[in-house]
């Protein structure tokens, strides 16, 4: 089934000016970019999007990260797009995700890990929507 996800290259990737380079390897893995914008997220929008984190002892330091600079948030199109995202992310520890994935390369720790990606069809649309409207994908 063709899935969109929600993709974020976080501060830290952006500011190491690795941003190209995840978007290069995205392109060779067949995902195709339908929205994409670089912004810069206050706390209350970092808090936001992670509400579902609202009560776990990272959530002050992971929204202060997320608001230290300019994000690039992308809209991904591809069959099993949510799944296969996952996979080439990595898993969350940087130092611990497989070689080849984004985390591991571009990475550093469990917090400042250089990507997020939607992990279900239901957080996909709500993250989606937390970024673009229907008219800014294409
Ligand atoms: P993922 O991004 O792999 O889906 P989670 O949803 O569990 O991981 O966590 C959201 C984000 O919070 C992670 O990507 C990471 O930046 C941060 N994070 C997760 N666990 C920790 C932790 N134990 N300490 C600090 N930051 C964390
Ligand atoms: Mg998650």
């Amino acid at each position: 089934m063709i899935e969109r996800t929600l993709s974020l290259i976080k501060p830290d990737c952006v500011s190491a000016k690795n941003a190209g380079k995840v978007i290069d390897i995205l392109e060779k893995n067949g995902f195709l970019i339908v929205g994409m914008k670089k912004i810069k997220l206050s706390k209350e929008a970092a808090e936001g999007f992670y509400a579902v984190h609202k009560d776990r002892p990272f959530f002050k330091s992971l929204t202060d990260f997320m608001s230290e600079g300019p994000i690039v948030a992308m809209v991904l199109e591809k069959e099993n797009a949510i799944t296969d995202y996952r996979a080439l992310m990595g898993e969350t520890d940087s130092t611990k995700a497989k070689e080849g994935t984004l985390r591991a390369q571009f990475g550093t720790d469990i917090e400042r890990n250089a990507v997020h990606g939607s992990d279900s069809p239901d957080t996909a649309k709500f993250e989606i929507g937390y970024f673009f409207s229907e008219l800014e994908l294409v």
